[in-house]
């Protein structure tokens, strides 16, 4: 391991497996000497971030529901008092009604609407406006987006609209949090088969979708997300920020692909 995040000390927000995006980096940040703090939510995933907190060596897991501004102040307080201070946060968590995640956006509902932005945009700010204490030298903050936010995919619907907002809190976090030294940016990971994604419908034809269109020809892994993250968040980015930086097998810079010669 190298020295590039040693002696930082960090919260990772949405860890659900050992498939979550939030677990593919904090597994990067780990190798790479970075101390691991972790949130869960609920019970019923309590008892798998555990032991994937343990196996990189993290004391500190803490319940977390974003929708609870006391259960994020809980969370703050107790890093206050264990670490004092905070240098990087990854906020990887989303929700929306898997029902709405199929067919139309027209048929958004207004609850599914105001709980899919809170959960999934609004959570950004919040947490944010937590960690900023913490961080009197400075910080990196990042969270993750997906391409729906830009440009129309099926079925992703309302959380389109919703990371659309999240890309837009990155910019203004960043604007409002510069002068203090602390960035704000977004990876725009390409489709991984996640939890989460699997409450969105023709995930599976997505995937495949994105192997055969994008430049790279394939989807991308949870190591090259935390490879992003890990330069997110040390100070190899310290030029960087307000940025949504696209983890994506380059999918987002092509109109469309030649047609493959093997096919011609
Ligand atoms: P995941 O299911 O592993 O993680 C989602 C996390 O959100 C879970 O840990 C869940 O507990 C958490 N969460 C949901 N509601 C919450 C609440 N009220 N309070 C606290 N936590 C809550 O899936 P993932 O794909 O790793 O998702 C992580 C992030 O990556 C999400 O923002 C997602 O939109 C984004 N993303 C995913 C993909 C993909 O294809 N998987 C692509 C681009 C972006």
């Amino acid at each position: 391991p190298d020295a590039l995040m040693s002696g930082k000390r960090g919260l990772i927000m949405g860890v659900a497996n050992d498939r979550s995006i939030a677990w593919g980096i904090a597994k990067t940040l780990h190798e790479h000497g970075a101390e691991l703090a972790f949130t869960f939510q609920g019970e019923a995933l309590e008892k798998r971030v555990r032991p994937l907190a343990d196996s990189v060596g993290s004391e500190i897991v803490l319940p977390c529901d974003v929708t609870d501004d006391a259960s994020i102040d809980a969370v703050f307080e107790a890093i206050g008092e264990r670490w004092g201070r905070l240098d990087y946060l990854v906020h990887a968590i989303a929700y929306a009604d898997k029902d709405e995640l199929k067919g139309k956006f027209l048929r958004t509902t207004r609850a599914n609407f105001v709980r899919s932005l809170d959960i999934s945009c609004y959570s950004f700010t919040a947490v944010a406006q937590r960690a900023v204490p913490l961080m009197a030298d400075g910080g990196s903050l990042l969270t993750l987006t997906y391409y729906g936010a830009e440009r129309v995919m099926p079925h992703y619907n309302v959380m389109g609209v919703a990371k659309a907002a999240l890309e837009a809190s990155v910019r203004y976090l960043a604007a409002d949090l510069g002068e203090q030294g602390i960035r704000v940016n977004a990876i725009s990971a390409g489709p991984i088969k996640t939890l989460a994604a699997s409450g969105i419908g023709d995930f599976r034809y997505i995937l495949k979708w994105n192997e055969y269109n994008s430049p790279l020809r394939r989807n991308v892994s949870l190591d090259q997300v935390g490879g992003s993250a890990l330069y997110l968040l040390s100070d190899l980015s310290a030029g960087v920020t307000g940025e949504v930086h696209h983890v994506d097998s380059g999918y987002h810079t092509v109109g469309m692909m030649a047609v493959d010669a093997a096919a011609q």
